[in-house]
């Protein structure tokens, strides 16, 4: 997937003149908002159950090491191959020989957000292979050459109308109107795929250390196909994916589907570990799992340690106010939203994510819908301040901060300034106390007036004997 993100400012400015965009997106967050909302309140232990995932988390990237010693063991003595990858590069290389050993043809792959990541589809085609996604979202997203929007829901930005035309240009039938129709088409298109395909790819939602299974949920079933009809199977999944034990993995399921769509449970929960057993009706001969680091290690030891207890449930760009009005692909990269202007300066640099952290209004909804509880407004803010450090904002606003700096610490100094900026403001706002146009700040008033303060500061308002 190409990056893009040092275009924010201009794809989010196009992405805002947009409508079927604005329609797409406002259709998709009342519905994972709503139910989301619905589903935590049916379940009493919900805080709980956040707590106790955060804890299960941290546990394991303090040992990670350790547990992944322990998952490694357990895949190979049920039959399995673990692959270690650093980078995205050796991650491609790896997929690439074991597609090449199987002498495959066409490949299937489920939905992984890793995938995305390493660049796999581009590094499989160019490698002369037929790649077909079973998602639906993503096969929708394939046909239309276009990267996810959403780490959930990767077609969420698509209306129904243009679902229709691209399948009706693609497959070559009458057009369907109705999302049944598209559904069952898609179905037939893929059914054939699901039969030819000699590897199937899928992601891990969670890595069980204990037993060496990995772990899938779904709603369509299609990862099921894809794992258990091909010769080879291959799991994509970060290093962080791991819990200790199977009694963990209910905890983080019960969190998972309310979280990313307000189900109780996905509809399909698969647990594979190993390739088929003498005996086993399906599954496949060869089973390898691709563990990628890219980048997890470093973060592992700094401060955005926390990030890495992340299970990917989409429910902090569900409630984010900048991406529910700019969608995903104005971020330019794999994730958007929240976790995205964290992750995205970390994976691909501080100076070419720039605007990600800074488009951020701070309202904290983020870090209160987590399941895992990620304080994702204070990494935000940390980033923010790594670029001040490493001077990488406009001039002017450096200048600008320094001055608030020295204004702020002077106490006697920061109230004239504060009565200074009140008596303007309020001269500016008119008697309908409304400011059209902020001098030195014109963005803040360009679509909407600013409301003029009184005329008197917060501090002059409260009596002398009631401060502090
Ligand atoms: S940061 Fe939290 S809310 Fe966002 S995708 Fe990750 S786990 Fe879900």
């Amino acid at each position: 997937m190409r990056f893009e993100t040092p275009r924010f400012k201009q794809a989010a400015v196009v992405a805002l003149h947009d409508e079927r965009l604005r329609t797409a997106l406002a259709r998709s967050r009342v519905g994972f908002i709503g139910h989301r909302e619905a589903a935590v309140e049916a379940l009493p232990e919900f805080e709980q159950l956040r707590d106790t995932a955060a804890q299960i988390k941290d546990h394991v990237l303090d040992h990670l090491d350790y547990y992944l010693q322990r998952y490694e063991q357990a895949v190979v003595a049920a039959g399995g191959k673990v692959h270690w990858a650093h980078s995205d590069e050796e991650a491609q290389r790896i997929i690439v020989d074991i597609c090449r050993a199987a002498d495959a043809k066409v490949i299937t792959k489920g939905k992984s957000m890793v995938s995305e990541e390493i660049g796999l589809n581009d590094a499989l085609i160019a490698a002369g292979y037929e790649v077909v996604e079973t998602d639906l979202g993503e096969y929708i997203i394939q046909l239309a050459k276009e990267p996810p929007s959403h780490i959930v829901g990767p077609a969420l930005h698509k209306t129904r109308e243009q679902v229709t035309a691209l399948f009706a240009e693609h497959h070559g039938r009458a057009r369907k109107e109705t999302v049944a129709e598209l559904v069952t088409e898609a179905r037939e298109m893929l059914r054939d795929k699901f039969f030819r395909a000699d590897v199937g790819i899928t992601g891990g939602n969670f890595l069980i250390a204990e037993t060496g299974t990995s772990v899938i949920v779904t709603n369509e079933g299609n990862g099921d196909l894809t794992q258990t009809l091909p010769r080879v199977h291959i799991v994509t999944s970060g290093i962080e994916r791991v819990l200790p034990s199977l009694d963990d993995l209910p905890v983080f399921l019960r969190l998972l589907a309310r979280s990313a769509t307000g189900q109780d449970t996905e509809t399909y929960t698969t647990l594979s570990t190993g390739p088929r057993r003498a005996g086993d009706p399906d599954g496949p001969e060869e089973y390898h799992v691709v563990l990628v680091d890219n980048g997890r290690s470093q973060m592992l030891g700094s401060r955005f340690r926390k990030m890495l207890r992340c299970i990917r449930c989409g429910a902090c760009m569900n409630h984010c106010p900048v991406y529910g009005s700019v969608g995903g692909h104005a971020y330019g990269w794999v994730y958007p939203g929240p976790m995205g202007a964290v992750l995205t300066p970390i994976y691909q640099g501080l100076k070419d994510s720039y605007d990600l952290p800074n488009a951020c209004t701070l309202n904290g909804r983020c870090q209160s819908v987590c399941p895992v509880k990620i304080p994702l407004p204070e990494m935000l803010r940390e980033l923010r301040h790594l670029q001040h450090v490493e001077r990488m904002g406009p001039r002017l606003q450096r200048h600008a901060l320094a001055v608030w700096r020295f204004v702020a610490s002077q106490p006697w100094l920061y109230r004239i300034a504060e009565k200074l900026a009140t008596t303007t403001l309020a001269r500016l706002g008119g008697p309908k106390r409304r400011v059209h146009k902020l001098p030195f700040a014109e963005g803040w008033t360009q679509s909407r007036d600013l409301p003029a303060p009184a005329g008197s500061t917060f501090l002059s308002q409260v009596p002398r004997s009631k401060r502090a």
